[in-house]
């Protein structure tokens, strides 16, 4: 019986991670030493940009393929770019489900996406590189960045928007980098299965992963703060508990969200992508304050990415090898039932703490290490997903891990 019992548990297991959608920042950004950059304030003043249009942001793609999966073809990518600057530019249908207390709150951010005509050394392109790789599925270690990793490397960030998209671990559906982040990890990372609008997901069928990882990429930060009742730094978002998950309805109030209740139709909430349809006026400031003059993407403003006179954008493309990170954390085996096998490498090997926490942020354990590999007795936890973090003063590295 208690077998069977297991064995259920862990086909309710993966069809959780399936069926809700994921985003793997916070895990992302604890791993991610981010260099330190000024960030603008949201009062900052809006720029002034060449389209007519509002800003406009250029983009490569990089599809890495194993040859297993739908391949993501040319029309895949035009229906995500499509897709983002129909939600970017309030041209959603479904912005009149908004309801009526938070339509005055709701926004046109103004950023449309488009596809290079020109690639680093200046040579006509689609914006669309495709490469094979051996690896079988990417995970957060930026592996699909580099070249050298099986990946593919960034195109200069001064420049263009980097999408990558390839096979992911099932349970991530994406995630970005941070404004101020190192030039060769900058951009967003998305799951191939839930790219564009023709995929066959149905809950992630409207391109709305992108449009919420682009959010984090433009600044903006989950809109429960990544906190139990935690702040985003917007102030036209309501606080909320935690993050929703579905299609829910109604109110549902939760901490100091107030009677309207949360906003989970916000892109930056974890709803299904039929269920969410809206930036705020307070979201829109945040991310257009990230081009203001001085901020980490207004170069991008001046981007030679679209222009098509042959000049080369950096005369030193493809001579350059771009050195990966290494990955300083794994885990053993996914999942686990008792125990788990910690390995700790590079600059984590001195005064290691390590600390469990569930997927809602508590602490679960606190275990401290003394060798560079250690068995964790994790008997006491219940089933479930649960996140790893190491920390000393000069680096921090997570893992997420299963329990059955
Ligand atoms: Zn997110």
């Amino acid at each position: 019986m208690r077998r069977i019992i297991a064995v259920f548990l862990f086909l309710f297991t993966s069809l959780v991670s399936h069926s809700q959608k994921e985003c793997s920042q916070s895990i992302y950004n604890s791993r991610i030493t981010a260099v330190a950059s000024p960030v603008a304030s949201t009062n900052a003043p809006v720029p002034v940009t060449a389209s007519a249009e509002g800003i406009q942001v250029p983009v490569v793609v990089h599809i890495l393929s194993n040859g297993k999966g739908a391949p993501v073809t040319d029309e895949q990518v035009q229906s995500q770019i499509d897709a983002l600057n129909r939600d970017f530019n309030a041209q959603n249908a479904d912005l009149a489900n908004i309801p009526i207390y938070f339509k005055r709150v709701a926004a046109r951010v103004g950023i449309r996406f488009v596809l290079a005509k020109v690639d680093p050394s200046g040579k006509p392109t689609t914006g669309i590189v495709r490469r094979e790789t051996s690896i079988q599925t990417f995970t957060l270690d930026d592996r699909i960045k580099f070249r050298s990793k099986g990946g593919d490397d960034a195109w200069p960030r001064d420049h263009y928007l980097n999408i990558w998209v390839g096979p992911m671990l099932s349970a991530i559906h994406g995630y970005s980098s941070q404004p101020g982040s190192a030039p060769e990890i900058d951009g967003v990372v998305i799951n191939s299965e839930v790219f564009g609008t023709l995929n066959k997901r149905g809950s992630y069928s409207k391109g709305r992963i992108a449009v919420h990882e682009l959010g984090h990429w433009l600044g903006l930060k989950h809109i429960w703060g990544d906190n139990y009742c935690g702040d985003d730094d917007i102030d036209d978002t309501p606080q909320q508990k935690s993050y929703n998950r579905g299609c829910p309805s109604g109110n549902r109030v939760s901490c100091g969200s107030g009677s309207n209740g949360d906003m989970y139709m916000n892109f930056m909430d974890m709803t299904d992508d039929a269920c969410m349809f809206m930036f705020t006026e307070g979201q829109k400031r945040k991310m257009l304050s990230v081009f203001a003059p001085g901020s980490p993407r207004a170069v991008l403003l001046n981007s030679g990415a679209l222009l098509t006179d042959g000049k080369p954008i950096d005369p030193a493309w493809g001579q350059q090898t771009v050195a990966a990170p290494e990955k300083s954390l794994t885990v053993f085996p996914v999942p686990a039932t008792r125990e788990l096998r910690v390995d700790i490498h590079g600059p984590l090997d001195r005064n290691k703490r390590m600390v469990v926490y569930n997927m809602t942020g508590q602490v679960m354990m606190t275990v401290e290490a003394a060798k560079s590999q250690v068995q964790l007795d994790i008997s006491s936890l219940k089933s479930g997903q649960y996140i790893l973090k190491m920390e000393n003063s000069s680096a921090s590295a997570a893992a997420k891990f299963v329990k059955l």
